[in-house]
């Protein structure tokens, strides 16, 4: 396993590497989400290849970059038991030189949901997912359903800029009692995490409903906000039900829908998302 931290060496890697080339970007501290997304890109494809790099320009002001947890040496040991090739881990300078002023705004499908909420995120997540798919020049890039919003955004550049990438979007990851797993789950104290469930139970009694003829979003979304208050730690940013396709706000559920909610626990903000 190779591990780059320059734009151009990566570019000689790419030269005389295996193709298909597979790319999997992530910020680091990886869990079996992350692993999954590496073991799928690993069976269909030549060269793997895994970026690490925590993206300052996605976090707000008011964010937790400088906290987010990292820890390079155990990601690096994942990496390499699971067959990676090539690991492209630049330093901030390196993605972002001096005098850096070029951004990319996804329109729409970007401005909605999360794009809402974090003035300026997927900007940021579309900026560095077009660097990437520009230096690493991957066949496919594997994306997690987790983050359902980041993966209609990256589709929608993907295909305005002629980036010429297949995304692959792989399903949510789950410890056994339904928490989607996510770096930010190591800040979440015991009760915390036990109040981190009601994401889960609330998106799973919406399909409940729904698959019992409920089709009316409004009391789809009031049922979940009410299960999600009775936990006292939990503070609901937005409950959605839209459109699948280019999140549109749905009031009757007639077509496939995202479910998707952001929900504070504590300090600790954690997102979720299923499709009915
Ligand atoms: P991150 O390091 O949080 O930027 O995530 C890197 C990639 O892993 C993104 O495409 C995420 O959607 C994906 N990912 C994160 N958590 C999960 C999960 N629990 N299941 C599946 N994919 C995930």
């Amino acid at each position: 396993m190779q591990v780059i931290e320059s734009v151009a060496v990566f570019r000689k890697a790419h030269a005389v590497a295996a193709k298909p080339l597979g790319l999997v970007p992530t910020m680091g501290f990886l869990h079996e989400g992350h692993m999954a997304l590496i073991h799928r890109a690993r069976k269909e494809n030549g060269t793997v290849a895994v970026s690490i790099f925590v993206n300052p320009t996605q976090f707000g002001p008011s964010e937790d970059f400088e906290t987010y947890p990292r820890d390079m040496d155990a990601d690096l040991a994942h990496l390499d038991d699971a067959g990676v090739d090539l690991v492209f881990a630049p330093p901030i300078e390196e993605v972002y030189p001096l005098g850096f002023d070029t951004f990319v705004d996804v329109g729409r499908v970007g401005e909605r949901l999360e794009g809402q909420h974090r003035t300026g995120h997927f900007r940021g997540v579309a900026t560095i997912v077009c660097k990437l798919l520009t230096i690493v020049r991957p066949d496919r890039a594997y994306f997690g359903q987790k983050d359902a919003q980041q993966c209609l955004v990256v589709k929608r550049l993907n295909a305005d800029l002629n980036l010429g990438a297949e995304i692959v979007v792989c399903p949510t990851v789950r410890d056994p009692d339904g928490l989607a797993l996510s770096s930010r789950n190591v800040y979440l104290s015991r009760s915390e995490r036990e109040a981190a469930l009601s994401l889960h139970r609330s998106l799973t009694l919406a399909r409940q409903l729904h698959s019992q003829g409920e089709n009316d979003a409004d009391m789809v979304k009031r049922r979940m906000g009410e299960l999600i208050t009775a936990y006292p730690a939990a503070n609901i940013d937005y409950i959605s039900i839209a459109d699948a396709e280019n999140l549109t706000e749905l009031d009757i559920i007639d077509r496939p829908a995202l479910v998707s909610l952001a929900v504070r626990i504590g300090r600790t903000r954690l997102i979720d998302n299923v499709i009915l």
